[in-house]
């Protein structure tokens, strides 16, 4: 079940192991890590905008350690904000994701999509993001505790981060926990296939949305996703999810749209981002 671990702290999970939760979850309101190792820390996501990444980033540098390495777990601008934040680290993520930072931030959109930044995206933009420096192409150990496994099916650049010492995977967008997900770039079929083995990974999961959790509430997610790939969602747990109104037809119309072999961005997506 969902633990209730304080927000908007670096939080202690495990020996060495940080979560920073913002509450809430809704659009642009995503979770970020810390691992900590004798060589220095390595940070798992960067938040978004300056008021959400400049307290992590201070409670990072307060554990004394230099930060090595940013993971990103996916190219979404409520991950990768932040990143100019650790301008030492080396930064990993999948060749997906590499190549959307590599592409102009579509500030505009994002002013539409999400309008509770609107004040903020304009920093952002000026600030802008790092560029991947390592790109992970495979399943493969970061460090003696850190493990990074690329995955698909929130994007087609997922990133999963274990610290299986711990028995704590970051999950990144792959979970979303107590909010509705969002698939517009997605496969929702994929990605709930994907979250067996996000399960079989680790007891305690940390989502990209919401609080820390467990099987059970991949599992309640997992059952949301093929109910958008048979096209209708009967009532269950996802009825205290926030952003159902919003995203269940995204959701629905994406995976009926990659049924017909169109990988497009859903038309209810575009009228969000007011394109
Ligand atoms: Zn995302």
């Amino acid at each position: 079940m969902a633990q209730a671990c304080p927000t908007l702290t670096l939080h202690e999970l495990a020996d060495g192991v940080y979560v920073w939760l913002q509450p809430g979850g809704e659009t642009g309101v995503a979770n970020a890590g810390a691992v900590v190792e004798d060589d220095g820390v390595t940070v798992i996501d960067t938040l978004m905008v300056r008021s959400q990444w400049e307290p992590f980033a201070a409670a990072v540098r307060g554990l004394g350690q230099p930060v090595r390495r940013v993971v990103l777990t996916h190219a979404h601008i409520d991950h990768v904000g932040g990143t100019k934040a650790f301008p030492h680290a080396a930064v990993y993520a999948t060749k997906p994701t590499s190549a959307l930072l590599d592409q102009t931030m579509p500030l505009e959109a994002y002013k539409a999509f999400m309008p509770a930044f609107d004040a903020e995206f304009d920093d952002l933009a000026e600030t802008g993001t790092r560029p991947v420096t390592h790109e992970v192409d495979g399943a493969a150990p970061l460090t003696p505790r850190v493990e990074l496994l690329p995955a698909s099916g929130h994007t087609t650049g997922d990133l999963l981060v274990l610290v299986a010492d711990a028995d704590i995977c970051f999950a990144g967008d792959l979970c979303f926990f107590g909010v509705t997900p969002l698939a517009f770039q997605g496969d929702p079929a994929t990605w709930a296939d994907m979250l067996d083995a996000v399960i079989e990974l680790a007891d305690t999961i940390v989502p990209g949305h919401g609080p820390v959790g467990g099987e059970p509430d991949a599992r309640d997610l997992q059952a949301y996703l093929r109910h958008c790939v048979a096209g209708t969602i009967p009532p269950g747990p996802w009825d205290a999810w926030v952003e159902r109104a919003e995203r269940d037809p995204i959701n629905i119309e994406r995976a009926a749209l990659l049924a017909a072999g169109r990988d497009e961005v859903p038309p209810s997506m575009l009228r969000a981002s007011g394109l």
